[in-house]
């Protein structure tokens, strides 16, 4: 078995889980986004928890990671994030896998494609994305009744609920919070305006992660938490801002990454490490080798900067890191020797591993999201 692995904390998830149902009310609703693999860590085995867990909601990016789910037994419903297209259509009824709608053409198409599959009185449940400023899916709030309408006088279709997404909810700045304000605002109208055609809008639901942390206002019927399950604020500013109000919310990285150390070598002075020749000894010292590279998710920009926990101790990766390689230095007088564990990243309260993807995201000029999610499929998932 390769060294190189994720090791997945069920106590972890549940922990997340659990924290996150306690700062919702009792009747808010649980989706959580399953989507890109759950966030990396394994999409099946993560839903199988949260089905255990009682999740009301498991939200994927496409049919296929629906499919994935379904064919291993999985019984929750599903959301369907993003649009698909219509060779999905019959995929989606078949799997009971429940899309967001927009769009008259989008809606007729469906609904046209529903009656080849349904008898007469049965119906398919969809959401009616609504655009409130993300500018990414969904109609406009203006055009909400009209396409509640067409959905509820549709033959075969029926409207379980309204989405909207936030493009700002994790910002504290004014701006930021008084466009997260519109927004919700203009869901509620959206909501109005579908309300006035007599139409039922069903499960509202408007906020992922920063939403269900920072906008108790905008929790409606359901939030759709997705980073902070896996054990992540979206991003340090919501961190920070939960900590300067004194808000007792804590999470735990659910993923530890890590791999081995698989030789210890003896570098003289002057001699060089990986490609470009970037990094030279400066010393006599001894470099140890990981096998593990960017091919795993160990982004090439992480170096240099990165480093490597080695029993409790952190050691610089030197030079480039490789596809499949990378090095660190362990100086002179280390006792690292080959076959100890190497900790890329991870919960530092249980493994070790003083650093989380999100020292990594920093690092890397990016966000906890991308870390988890680059991680790649050569890497085993470790459930424990
Ligand atoms: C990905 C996604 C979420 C979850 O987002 P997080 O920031 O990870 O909580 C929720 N809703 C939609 C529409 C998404 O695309």
């Amino acid at each position: 078995m390769r060294c190189t692995k994720a090791i997945i904390s069920r106590e972890n998830l549940e922990f997340n889980y659990k924290n996150i149902k306690k700062i919702v009310s009792q009747d808010t609703k649980i989706c959580v986004a399953v989507k890109a693999d759950a966030y990396g860590h394994g999409a099946v085995e993560t839903a199988r928890e949260l089905e255990k867990l009682g999740v009301d909601y498991l939200a994927v990016a496409s049919f296929e990671e629906g499919l994935e789910l379904r064919e291993n037994g999985i019984k929750a419903s599903i959301l369907l994030l993003s649009l698909c297209t219509p060779e999905d259509f019959i995929n989606l009824f078949k799997y009971e896998i429940t899309p967001l709608v927009f769009g008259k053409e989008f809606i007729s198409l469906l609904d046209a494609c529903a009656k080849s599959y349904f008898s007469c009185n049965e119906r398919f449940s969809v959401y009616l994305a609504v655009d409130t400023g993300m500018g990414r899916i969904g109609c406009f709030p203006e055009d909400c009744g009209e396409e509640a309408k067409l959905i509820s006088e549709s033959s075969h279709l029926k409207l379980e609920g309204m989405a909207t997404h936030m493009a700002l909810s994790d910002s504290v700045s004014c701006e930021g919070i008084s466009y997260t304000k519109q927004q919700g605002e203009a869901f509620k109208k959206a909501v109005e305006n579908v309300k006035k055609m007599g139409l039922n809008p069903g499960i509202l639901s408007a906020g992922s992660s920063a939403c269900a942390i920072n906008w108790p206002d905008l929790h409606f019927d359901m939030v759709r938490p997705g980073i902070i399950v896996y054990g992540y604020y979206p991003d340090e500013i919501t961190r920070d801002y939960l900590l300067s109000k004194n808000v007792d919310f804590q999470l735990k990285p659910v993923m530890t990454f890590q791999t081995k150390v698989v030789a210890v070598r003896h570098f003289k002075k002057g001699m060089s490490v990986s490609y470009g020749r970037t990094w030279i000894c400066e010393k006599d010292t001894c470099i140890g080798v990981l096998p593990v590279g960017y091919a795993d998710g160990l982004l090439r920009r992480f170096s240099p900067g990165l480093k490597i926990f080695v029993n409790g101790k952190a050691y610089p990766v030197v030079g480039r890191i490789c596809m499949d390689q990378c090095m660190i230095d362990l100086g002179d007088d280390s006792d690292v020797k080959p076959f100890d564990d190497a900790l890329i990243f991870g919960d530092p309260s249980s493994t070790g591993c003083m650093q989380t993807a999100e020292d990594l995201a920093l690092l890397g000029k990016t966000i906890s999201y991308e870390v988890l999610t680059c991680v790649s499929k050569r890497v085993k998932r470790f459930w424990q």
